[in-house]
């Protein structure tokens, strides 16, 4: 049965998140947004992170002591971390995205040596590379080549924004999720996912992006000039699991990125209503909307628009718990979520005025940063075109 209240496992985790994110990530958030600073490492909190933190937080700790939701677990320390900072989050050492393709893509074998390089002494990443200079949207349109020969794989081309692709393969002994072409004439059937080891030869990491936002988290280019892979290392075994399992990716992938942006929406509206308490202004709940002032409004639509999209969240998680499909619901959190945190944190830094915009308060970060769940793991508006088409019954030829 579907419940909205937190199991213990989840309250206490969330709770030592919390405690993780006032003590270490808050105090250091501004440090590596600074445009200098940008892709300096967290080490500190990375470190503590592995050698404590990840076996007291169990949705950090893969394959260990499984809780009974550990999906649902994440996406609440993922909204917590975020809450702190979503450079911080984005720098957590944990299987995410590219575990998130394994997960839904790889054979026993594959998941079982993934999980190993999350048991070592060090800090280990992984990364996904689906975006190519022509496909971001479409990903469909795919041309790295994956070719065979003899005992081995070859892949050549190239992968932009990849994120986390230098801490997972130059800065740890992670690994890289590449989808590439097997047979370019044949679409989206001739897609296939691909594991890239760290140190494989080939594997080239020509520019770190600087961006808007999420400083601390390297968005990295990467060549692959005759990469030659074990044959075993596709994904899903011989036959492969093929685009389908890269769109499954998404299914969690999506929630998981929901999940993290309301981390930094609430963080806004947490703050705001700090300042106003500290200024003596209380928010009249309960008032007729009528009477209310325009800022206590405001407060009232930003923690609606919160909560409504957390509760989006929390169904397409509980969904990917029960092993369910949730392709629709999904989209719809990560849709929601997208729009909510622009609107949140573009209203808090209106009400906050030109401090707002200064670089005294976070909440000018929290504008720039929250910019990007309305971006990756599908932008707003190719999550919108899969729910229209989910709701309508339309496959993606006939709506486009
Ligand atoms: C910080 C960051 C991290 C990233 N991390 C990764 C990563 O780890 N791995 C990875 O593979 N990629 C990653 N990406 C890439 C990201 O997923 C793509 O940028 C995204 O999918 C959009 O693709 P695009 O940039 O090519 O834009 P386009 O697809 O060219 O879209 C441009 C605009 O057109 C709109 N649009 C496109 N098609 C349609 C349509 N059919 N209907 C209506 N509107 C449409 C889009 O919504 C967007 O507003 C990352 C990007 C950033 C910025």
């Amino acid at each position: 049965m579907i419940s909205f209240e937190n199991s213990k496992l989840v309250e206490e985790q969330y709770r030592y998140a919390e405690s993780v994110c006032r003590e270490m990530i808050r105090p250091n958030a501004r440090h590596y947004d600074d445009y200098e600073n940008e892709h300096e490492l967290p080490w500190d909190f990375i470190r503590f992170i592995w050698d404590t933190g990840r076996k007291k937080m169990e949705s950090l700790m893969p394959g260990v002591d499984v809780p009974e939701e550990p999906f649902m677990l994440q996406v609440h320390i993922n909204e917590m971390i975020s809450w702190g900072d979503v450079g911080y989050f984005m720098c957590l050492p944990w299987p995410a995205l590219g575990g998130n393709a394994i997960q839904n893509t790889g054979t026993k074998e594959q998941k079982a040596r993934l999980m190993k390089r999350f048991h070592g002494d060090k800090p280990t990443w992984t990364c996904m590379a689906l975006t190519e200079s022509h496909c971001g949207s479409d990903s469909s349109a795919i041309r790295t080549r994956a070719v065979r020969d003899g005992d081995s794989w070859v892949l050549n081309g190239e992968k932009l924004f990849v994120t986390s692709a230098k801490k997972a393969m130059v800065q740890s002994e992670g690994v890289m999720v590449v989808w590439a072409t097997t047979d370019l004439a044949a679409g989206r059937a001739g897609i296939r996912p691909f594991l890239v080891e760290a140190n494989t030869p080939g594997v080239t990491i020509t520019k770190l992006e600087k961006k808007l936002g999420l400083r601390a988290s390297d968005t990295a280019v990467v060549i692959l000039e005759n990469c030659r892979i074990p044959l075993d290392n596709m994904l899903g075994g011989q036959a492969g699991k093929g685009f389908k399992g890269a769109m499954n990716t998404f299914d969690s992938a999506r929630p998981a990125a929901a999940s993290s942006g309301l981390g930094i929406a609430r963080a806004t509206v947490d703050f705001i209503k700090e300042q106003l308490t500290l200024n003596g202004i209380k928010i009249r709940y309960g008032v007729p909307r009528n009477l209310l002032s325009a800022l206590e409004r405001d407060i009232i639509d930003m923690e609606t628009q919160l909560r409504a999209a957390w509760l989006l969240t929390i169904k397409a998680s509980w969904l990917v718990d029960q092993n369910k499909p949730n392709t629709l619901e999904s989209s719809m959190c990560k849709a929601k979520a997208g729009e909510v945190v622009n609107r949140i944190t573009q209203k808090g830094v209106e009400l906050m005025g030109s401090l707002g915009y200064s670089h005294r308060f976070l909440i000018e970060k929290w504008m720039r940063d929250g910019k990007i769940i309305d971006v990756f793991e599908g932008t707003g508006q190719i999550n919108r075109l899969i729910i229209a088409r989910r709701i309508l019954g339309y496959s993606s030829k006939e709506l486009k």
